[in-house]
């Protein structure tokens, strides 16, 4: 069983990038019957962002991303914010003083700027950003120094050849560095700051072994970090984890991601309508494939095929097939029409579902209100605002739908009283073929229809407006029939049923329509 682990520095919202992070932690910690952690990387007070911390939370939390161990929910191995572990990374920090794989540096920080500054000039670079000034100060001197109070930050004293990467992913990965100086990364990495303050490198290890995680998935852009990582593991002398590095974000286009889904925060997702459901299958897609949807396909037919229903996971299924040899290496690509298909399959089981299906007419319904305000307010229209009717809607409407909050748009005909647009294109409609047998056509429909309507005792139900429906269609052309009544009661906009929507719709709201197209 994996224990893996989520670590982010609460510095900004969650995005997709990130998000995915976690997910594959997570589905890698359940695949295999484990534990999935939550740590909070704040030490780097400075980053802090406001809120970033909570929108972690919610995030996951909305994403049915459930951590095992983590902040709120406690755990073994706390904290689990790393603000609140300063004790234990100066003991750790000490420790690698005391064995001599770390050293106190007295370097004031213009002399650090300066070193940086010159190096960071030099074409190719040539030149580790610090020249090891504080590692000939011997242990005596550099005891008594911090003794006097001196402020100090602590070095690893960099091994001369720093160990090779073996990723899961990607193998072997030799992002040597050499031990003269030549290469800038060489620099001995500061490990503990003057202010009392781990930096991410000795954090990050430190509480990786503590808490024991046996797998890390994180983002490529850590990949140059992990040799220094790897140093530290063999300066404590522990096992490291392993570590998978996954790729950037990219769209389908191998451009970077367009700025509405790239750095996009989660919660606009959620506001823009955008399920849970749907984003964990999009982002889970991104850089990860069920293996034996590649294995046994082959052919762009099937493969098409496998781009719709056979992509469709909720987290049960995701977590069933996730495997890491299913990850991809290059950079992810996904089309980002993608998620919009997700979203209408999982709003439209959700929609068959009473229970979510009230939910989504609760959420939506202030909506309608504040839209509508003066019809919701209104005697014989008052009932199309409850709960019961918006539920009939969804009903309706569940075919075309790709958001909740799209609603009140797609199916604003079916709020409004009189929709202009309605009868004018309506009108437009029949004029434009009044010339031909279809306008003739149109007309007559529509007088059989409304001549039907206004008569028939009590409401017919769906089946029986199919029925009539049917009927019109073999009289007369069945195109005609169905543009003809979904022009003269909803305008031109195509999406629910013909004979669900006319079931739903007052009758008077029907009969007025059609009386008022055939003018
Ligand atoms: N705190 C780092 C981040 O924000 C974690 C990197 C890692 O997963 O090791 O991404």
């Amino acid at each position: 069983p994996a224990r893996t682990r989520f670590a982010p520095s609460p510095t900004g919202f969650i995005h997709l990038g990130s998000l995915r992070t976690a997910l594959y932690n997570f589905l890698l910690a359940k695949a295999t019957g484990g534990q999935f952690l939550l740590r909070i990387e704040d030490t780097d007070q400075s980053r802090k962002k406001e809120g970033a911390e909570e929108d972690i939370y919610e995030a996951l939390t909305w994403a049915g991303i459930k951590w095992d161990e983590g902040p709120v929910v406690g755990g073994d191995h706390g904290p689990y914010k790393q603000s609140e572990r300063l004790h234990i990374y100066k003991e750790y920090a000490d420790k690698l003083l005391e064995s001599g794989h770390a050293y106190r540096c007295f370097c004031p920080k213009d002399r650090l700027d300066k070193l940086r500054d010159t190096a960071q000039r030099l074409v190719p670079p040539s030149m580790a950003t610090y020249d090891r000034y504080c590692y000939h100060i011997d242990c005596e001197t550099s005891s008594t120094m911090a003794g006097s109070g001196a402020p100090y930050t602590i070095r690893l004293k960099s091994p001369d050849v720093y160990p090779r990467v073996n990723d899961l992913l990607h193998g072997e990965l030799d992002l040597q560095i050499q031990s003269n100086y030549s290469d800038p990364r060489y620099d001995d990495p500061v490990l503990f700051k003057t202010d009392g303050y781990p930096t991410y490198h000795l954090a990050n290890v430190v509480d990786d072994h503590l808490m024991k995680i046996t797998q890390v998935i994180r983002g490529e852009e850590w990949l140059p970090s992990t040799p220094k990582h790897l140093a530290l593991y063999n300066a404590f002398g522990w096992t490291p984890p392993e570590f998978i590095h996954i790729p950037l974000l990219t769209s389908l286009e191998d451009k970077k991601l367009s700025k509405r889904t790239g750095d996009t925060g989660i919660k606009s997702y959620r506001e823009n309508g955008i399920l849970p459901e749907a984003l964990v299958n999009f982002v889970a897609l991104y850089g990860w494939a069920p293996q034996q949807s590649s294995a046994t396909l082959s052919g762009t037919k099937k493969r098409r095929e496998a781009t719709s229903a056979g992509e469709i996971m909720n987290m049960q299924e995701l977590i069933s097939k996730f495997n890491i040899n299913g990850l991809t290496k290059g950079n992810a690509k996904v089309s980002e029409s993608k998620l919009e298909f997700f979203n209408s399959y999982f709003l439209r089981l959700r929609i068959e579902d009473a229970e979510k299906r009230h939910e989504l007419a609760l959420q939506i319904q202030p909506v309608l209100i504040w839209r509508f305000s003066d019809l919701a307010k209104k005697k014989p229209h008052r009932h199309k605002f409850e709960l019961e009717y918006i539920e009939k809607v969804l009903l309706t409407f569940k075919g075309s739908l790709k958001t909740v909050t799209e609603l009140p748009e797609i199916a604003s005909y079916v709020f409004e009283e009189h929709p202009d647009y309605a009868s004018e294109e309506a009108l437009e409609y029949i004029v434009s073929l009044s010339a031909s047998r279809e306008g003739n056509d149109a007309i007559a429909i529509l007088q059989d229809f409304a001549g039907w309507w206004t008569h028939i005792d009590p409401m017919p139900t769906v089946a029986e407006i199919d029925a009539k429906i049917k009927s019109l269609a073999k009289a007369y052309t069945s195109t005609t029939v169905f543009h003809a009544l979904r022009f003269s009661i909803s305008g031109s906009v195509p999406g629910a049923p013909l004979s669900q929507l006319l079931n739903l719709l007052d009758r008077d709201a029907v009969t007025i329509r059609l009386v008022s197209a055939l003018k």
